[in-house]
């Protein structure tokens, strides 16, 4: 008895199909095959081309990540992870939820532009940081709000579709906060005029802009961005804001009988710690016009660093600067060792500095120069204690 073999997907028979592959329960035949190898394959080079977030990944496990390279700041990362986590969702299943733009508050060097980078290293998406301060309305002198995306195509080898799903971090947005003491005869170009320009691209709309960056030329070749599934994190020490805040909690509770006096738990909060109860409204008073405020739904605040928190990033993190330092030595064959005090020391003197843990790289660079610049006199093990620190900062800082 003849069977009538066929192909179970399509139904083709041997006389039409040509080759069928036998499986347990039946059979598949050369034409099936080779679409599902396409269908396979076209999906992963769109996820590797556009580094497409599988929302599968988890919030937990995108802060997970962030952890290995950022000390501390639980809330804002947990905030993060979540905003970051939905917006993705939202591009894979073409949701309509509103985009899902953050405002990150906290002084300088408390790690701001390292999460918005690690959240693009996890997510492989492009990346570009830009200062806002260099940014002016067009036409006058600094930089169209557009040159961001030129600085997200770059980052994006010019691939359009990969650039449309980047992430861009707008730092020193504080510094564009509308100058309303200064109602002066000129406009204020470099401040509400750019928040202005910037609620254009934030909100989401095909932009033209310049490859090469530079100003919008008539005669120039443009590229067409549309902004809509780009990820705006914009961030900012927003140095005065704490005094609004603390005037408008100081206003409601004398307003509930309690005079000239802020409730007792606000009363020792360091200045960074009243940015926890920043509302929309502190953020217009600052200065933010309200259409962008608008535009930043996701507010959270970073914690001013501490000597705990400066001495594990000097340690902790994948590339933390003890790490990479010995590294460098080893190349030379040179053992470094800092001891426990000698790292505290660092620390308590960066601290003072009131640059975060952005002094700390200073800090080290002052430290360890001499030790590289004479590096071949040293063999074996070089200690570092906290005697030659003091010295060291003798040498600087007593001068
Ligand atoms: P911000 O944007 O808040 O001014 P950055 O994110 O640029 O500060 O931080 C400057 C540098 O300080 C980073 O490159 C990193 O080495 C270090 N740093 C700052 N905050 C942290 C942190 N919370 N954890 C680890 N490293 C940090």
């Amino acid at each position: 008895m003849v069977i009538d073999v066929k192909c179970i997907f399509c139904t083709r028979g041997k006389n039409e199909a040509g080759l069928l592959l036998s499986g347990l329960e039946g059979h598949i035949c050369a034409y099936c095959i080779e679409q599902a190898y396409k269908m396979i394959h076209e999906e992963d080079s769109q996820t590797k081309k556009y580094g497409i977030f599988h929302h599968t990944k988890s919030p937990k496990e995108l802060k997970s990540f962030i952890d290995r390279y950022v000390i501390g700041q639980e809330e804002a990362k947990k905030v993060l992870s979540v905003a970051v986590h939905n917006h993705y969702k939202r591009l894979s299943a073409s949701l309509e939820i509103d985009k899902s733009n953050i405002l990150l508050l906290g002084e300088t060097g408390t790690g701001k532009t390292l999460l918005g980078w690690s959240i693009s290293r996890f997510l492989n998406v492009p990346f570009t940081i830009v200062d806002a301060t260099i940014l002016t309305e067009a036409g006058y002198v600094g930089e169209d709000v557009e040159s961001i995306l030129t600085r997200l195509l770059l980052a994006a080898d010019y691939d359009v579709a990969k650039a449309e799903k980047g992430i861009v971090f707008i730092d020193e947005i504080d510094k564009i906060s509308r100058k309303s003491d200064h109602p002066s005869i000129t406009r204020d170009v470099s401040g509400e005029g750019v928040q202005q320009a910037l609620l254009k691209i934030i909100e989401g709309s095909v932009v033209n802009v310049p490859p090469e960056g530079g100003r919008k030329h008539p005669d120039k070749k443009m590229i067409s961005i549309d902004t809509h599934n780009i990820l705006f994190i914009a961030g900012g020490a927003f140095n005065g804001l704490e005094n609004i805040i603390k005037k408008r909690l100081n206003n409601r509770f004398s307003s509930i009988g309690y005079k000239n006096c802020i409730q007792p738990q606000y009363c020792h909060s360091h200045t960074t710690d009243y940015l926890q109860y920043t509302t929309p409204a502190d953020l217009r008073y600052f200065g933010l016009i309200p259409e962008l405020i608008g535009r930043l739904p996701i507010i959270t605040h970073l914690n001013s660093l501490d000597v705990n928190a400066l001495y594990r990033i000097m340690i902790e993190p994948k590339n933390a600067l003890i790490k990479q330092y010995k590294k460098l030595f080893a190349m030379d064959d040179v053992h470094l060792k800092v001891t426990d005090k000698a790292i505290r020391k660092i620390v308590e003197k960066t601290l003072i500095t009131g640059l975060g843990a952005r002094g700390l790289r200073n800090m080290c660079e002052k430290i360890f120069n001499d030790f590289l610049f004479y590096i071949k006199n040293f063999q074996g093990i070089l200690e570092i204690d906290e005697n030659i620190i003091d010295n060291k900062f003798k040498k600087y800082f007593q001068k």
